[in-house]
């Protein structure tokens, strides 16, 4: 059916739908910008559909309509959650995993802002020691070297990939682990197999193509169709001033957590995801 209506008749349907708060205006009649007058910064920082609140970690995962908790026969402990999209391409990959008498289990799921806070500042403060048992506010004085110690491994609070749902942890925290044995088995099976499942490892040996950012992490996997969204958005959103709140904040500038921790991850990842 073809219903041509004058254009006053628009005029008025338009004036009734936005009286009613209506979520789904005439896109094909009238611009939305003509609809919906929203301050620019507000535009700019839900581009996407991304907000810079969400990239930075500043929301409940358990609360958020994007997110879903993970079966406990998927991951080490309960309460665990992930961007639907991203657990469900992992449950894919789990099984097909199982099928080669692989077992992949998430260790590490999504963390927010003050999950990522606790760790952080747990390793500025001494309380978690690292680098073979050091106390890190008794040894190290420098800030800036501080920092840069603990982002071998952990993120600055703000700027984790753990922020988004799309990253997960899988099996063990350490390298060594996936050297021999099982854990070799199982990094193959991953190398050979997750990108067809869209995940890919972000953290590789740091060479020439990957000067910067964290060590390599043989755990972590990322599920590229929306964390190559979400590096996209944060290349043009995100500041390192947006980084406070927490202990050791100030030398995100100098440091460019940016460019060489967001930004500095393995390039293969931008080809190999196949989904
Ligand atoms: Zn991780």
């Amino acid at each position: 059916m073809n219903l041509k209506l004058p254009p006053i008749l628009w005029l008025f349907c338009l004036l009734v739908c936005i009286g009613h708060g209506c979520n789904n205006p005439p896109k094909s009649n009238v611009k939305e910008d003509e609809l919906i007058k929203l301050p620019t910064v507000q535009r700019q920082s839900e581009e996407g559909g991304f907000s810079l609140d969400y990239v930075t970690g500043k929301f409940e995962p358990s609360e958020h309509k994007d997110f879903t908790v993970i079966e406990r026969k998927y991951c080490s402990r309960d309460g665990m959650y992930l961007r639907k999209e991203a657990y469900e391409a992992f449950k894919r990959m789990h099984h097909a995993a199982k099928i080669d008498g692989v077992d992949l289990t998430i260790i590490s799921d999504t963390r927010n802002f003050k999950r990522q806070k606790a760790i952080w500042e747990n390793k500025w403060n001494g309380v978690t020691l690292v680098e073979s048992g050091q106390n890190l506010s008794k040894t190290v004085s420098d800030p800036i070297e501080r920092a840069l110690i603990i982002l071998k491994y952990s993120s600055m609070p703000g700027s984790s990939r753990h922020h988004w749902g799309t990253d997960i942890d899988i099996n063990n925290w350490e390298n060594r682990y996936f050297q021999s044995g099982q854990g070799l088995i199982e990094y193959e099976w991953l190398i050979n197999n997750a990108a067809e499942f869209g995940f890919c490892q972000p953290y590789t040996q740091k060479d020439e193509n990957r000067p910067n950012g964290y060590n390599e992490e043989k755990w972590h996997w990322s599920y590229m169709p929306l964390a190559k969204q979400l590096t996209e958005f944060a290349s043009k959103n995100f500041k390192n001033s947006i980084l406070s709140g927490f202990d050791g904040g100030q030398t995100a500038e100098e440091i460019d957590i940016l460019n060489n921790y967001i930004l500095g991850i393995s390039q293969s990842c931008y080809h190999n995801s196949k989904e």
